[in-house]
């Protein structure tokens, strides 16, 4: 749809945007000649004394006038996070109005909607008030406080991370085919020189990790490898990378290998992930419809799914995830029913239950027309809420991205003593992260999250196999908190969508 913006406060366009994303799909903004749109939004604001009104009148396909209040107050920081929420607020009251829609998130477009719930526990609010508050504030629905509520519990009951402990990442961005919903940075697994250059470079980014580690007295609590598919790599390489991590996992209470990908799952590689101290695994069908899976461009079958899943076991792996993706091409409700229930039928202990998220990144563009209605997509979500309640699993994490079908949710579930504590330090900020791989966001906490400063490797592969050493040298400038690439704190809220496959893990 295209959407002309009148509105005084340009800092806030992108995120006003976001929420007119909520209720029309594809928005496209027109420049300040372009107009009129199919929608047209009216943006005036008035202060008096203390109190600041703002007031939202749409016109076009959708019509509808909307204002409301805040009181102004705080520092600097405080009195722009207060004003956009308040503008986000009026103008998704406007398009709820004209539409009758009520997007389950309400006004809230961050990513990490658990992290407002915790700030405001954190800071003095007992659950229920700071729930309720989440709610008044962002419109979100029941059943979604509901869900943040549940997913706080489970996570208060897991061990707290100690003053030196942090999260390691390592990333293999390379995998056997591009799915294409895939925006992520991986590329197909090509020339094996490729791969050996790589893992030269990234076995010697570990290494000099672990001294800084060593330097500044951090232990890792828990070292995730992702990807890519970290399993595309052969035996050879595969056992290089862990035996450089060795240091790193020592005394890691957990270390994770995303296999992901079942068609690169071997008895081999299993045994060595096993020998070298790895205690979960991923092994994700997204589906369990082999149509789909050649629709989407996965170069596996359901059978290898199940049976990479038997090897895994046997291989002695006690605590297996695996990821569904509701929303997939092709895909109604009794399909997405039909791979829940097979997938658990299974008994992994984790389940990640992803929505399709068709980002511009992606090919899924050329889709679309394929794709399941949000309100389909919504009740496999609610599905798999409910079967995996039925089934003794519980969510312990939860994000959210954009563009993503039903403005819904991705939920990981797991038995009880089987969350993943990467993805919850990683996705609540409590940890500091220190990450290797090329696209790898190091991250450092400090004060309960409050504030975090950022490390980014570059992206492209052969700049990260050129440029390891100022990889490195980025990581040890975290420390002094200066230095090249290193950002400014992000508010939580507004988390910017800078992800790497390592912060959407599973
Ligand atoms: S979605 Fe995952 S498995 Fe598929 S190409 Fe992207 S990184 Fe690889």
């Amino acid at each position: 749809m295209r959407v002309s913006l009148s509105s005084p406060l340009p800092g806030f366009h992108k995120e006003l945007l976001d929420i007119v994303d909520l209720f029309c799909p594809r928005v496209e903004r027109l420049g300040p000649d372009e107009g009129p749109g199919e929608l047209d939004v009216l943006i005036t604001q008035q202060t008096q004394g203390t109190m600041r009104r703002c007031c939202v009148r749409l016109s076009g396909s959708l019509t509808s006038e909307f204002s409301n209040e805040q009181e102004i107050y705080g520092d600097a920081l405080l009195m722009r996070r207060l004003h956009k929420r308040q503008v986000k607020r009026a103008l998704f009251g406007a398009l709820s109005q004209a539409s009758g829609l009520r997007p389950p998130w309400g006004s809230l477009t961050g990513i990490r909607p658990t992290r407002l719930l915790l700030d405001a526990m954190q800071a003095g609010q007992p659950m229920d008030r700071a729930a309720a508050w989440l709610q008044d504030t962002f419109q979100i629905s029941d059943e979604k406080l509901s869900l943040l509520k549940e997913i706080i519990a489970v996570q208060q009951r897991l061990p707290e991370l100690g003053p030196q402990q942090i999260a390691c990442y390592i990333g293999i961005p390379f995998c056997v085919s591009r799915c294409r919903y895939c925006s992520f940075i991986s590329r197909v697994a090509g020339k094996r020189t490729d791969l050996a250059a790589y893992v030269h470079a990234l076995t010697k980014e570990i290494k000099g990790t672990a001294r800084l580690m060593a330097q500044h007295g951090l232990t890792a609590r828990s070292v995730y490898v992702g990807g890519g598919t970290p399993t595309v790599l052969d035996e050879e390489m595969l056992a290089q990378v862990l035996e450089a991590a060795k240091p790193l996992c020592e005394g890691a209470s957990e270390i994770t290998v995303e296999a992901g990908r079942p068609d690169t799952i071997t008895p081999g590689k299993l045994r060595l992930m096993r020998d070298a101290g790895v205690g979960r695994i991923s092994v994700n069908p997204q589906t369990m419809h082999d149509r789909t899976l050649e629709a989407v461009g996965r170069r596996h079958t359901t059978a290898q799914t199940v049976e990479a899943y038997h090897q895994a076991r046997e291989a002695g792996f006690a605590s297996i995830n695996m990821d569904l993706i509701a929303g997939l091409p092709g895909e109604n409700i009794e399909m997405f029913e039909h791979s829940l229930a097979r997938v658990m039928a299974l008994r992994p202990e984790g389940v990640t239950v992803h929505t399709l998220s068709v980002k511009r990144s992606s090919d899924m563009h050329r889709y679309k027309d394929a794709l399941p209605e949000g309100d389909a997509v919504a009740r496999m979500v609610t599905v798999a809420r409910e079967q995996s309640a039925l089934a003794g699993y519980r969510p312990y994490y939860v994000y959210r991205q954009k563009h993503m079908a039903g403005n819904l949710e991705n939920i990981g579930y797991a038995i009880p003593g089987h969350a993943c504590l990467y993805n919850i330090d990683m996705m609540e900020d409590h940890a500091t992260v220190l990450a290797m791989g090329a696209g790898a966001m190091s991250k450092r906490v400090y004060a309960d999250g409050r504030r975090i400063l950022r490390a980014p490797n570059v992206k492209d592969v052969d700049h990260y196999i050129s440029r390891v050493d100022e990889m490195l040298k980025r990581k040890h400038d975290l420390f002094l908190g200066i230095g090249k690439g290193v950002r400014a704190p992000a508010d939580a809220e507004d988390f910017p969508e800078e992800w790497s496959k390592q912060e959407l893990t599973n």
